[in-house]
């Protein structure tokens, strides 16, 4: 059977980054916010319960997840966001473990922002975390995404502290320099895994 190896960090960190050097090396990646996007459209269990959770405005006209209107109904209302996940986060769960059945690689990786928060990393052979200076992660998720300071600081809030991850970290990359020494450490880390 394949290693699973779980690949995480903060927002703006580079772990997207990273996973893309993962694949450029020759190892599958599993993206769980990528395939969580498509199960809330695909999954119809998944979207009549968002909807009875949520309401019918959770899907536009024409059955497409309305991310703005979930985002905004349970961006401050902590007891609503846990019932959305408990929909969401189950249907990940099977969706990622279909996907390893199909893998034949010794490493594969499992790209996902929440392996600490949601204690996947006992599911998995070895972390790797991602992590870089707060001020140089705002800057880069500014750049990328046209936010301003205040709104990726509101994502980071609710975030659990770096420190705390490195901690819980199997091996660790620190994104502080240029994307050709995030390569150098990520192909180090991959062919040091044993
Ligand atoms: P999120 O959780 O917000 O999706 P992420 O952890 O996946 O973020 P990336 O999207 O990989 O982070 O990186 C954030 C932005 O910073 C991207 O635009 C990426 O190109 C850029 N970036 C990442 N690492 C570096 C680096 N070492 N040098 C320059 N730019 C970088």
């Amino acid at each position: 059977a394949s290693k699973i190896i779980g690949l995480t960090g903060g927002i703006g960190s580079g772990k997207t980054t990273v996973a893309k050097f993962i694949e450029e090396f020759g190892f599958p990646v599993y993206y769980s916010d990528d395939r969580a996007k498509t199960i809330v459209n695909d999954n119809e269990d998944v979207k009549l319960k968002i909807k009875e959770l949520l309401g019918e405005e959770s899907y536009d006209e024409k059955g497409l997840y309305n991310r703005k209107f979930v985002a905004e109904k349970v961006f401050n209302d902590k007891d609503l966001l846990h019932s959305l996940n408990e929909i969401i986060h189950p249907a990940v769960r099977i969706d990622f473990e279909n996907w390893v059945k199909q893998q034949t690689k010794y490493l594969i990786f499992k790209e996902t922002a929440l392996l600490f928060e949601l204690k996947l990393n006992k599911d998995c052979y070895k972390s790797v975390l991602v992590t870089a200076e707060d001020n140089i992660r705002t800057k880069r998720v500014m750049d990328r995404d046209g936010k301003t300071y205040r709104e990726v600081e509101a994502v980071m809030e609710k975030q659990m502290p770096e420190k705390d991850k490195i901690k819980l970290a199997d091996c660790i990359i620190y994104n502080n320099t240029n994307l050709e020494d995030l390569k150098e450490q990520t192909e180090r880390i991959i062919f040091d895994i044993e």
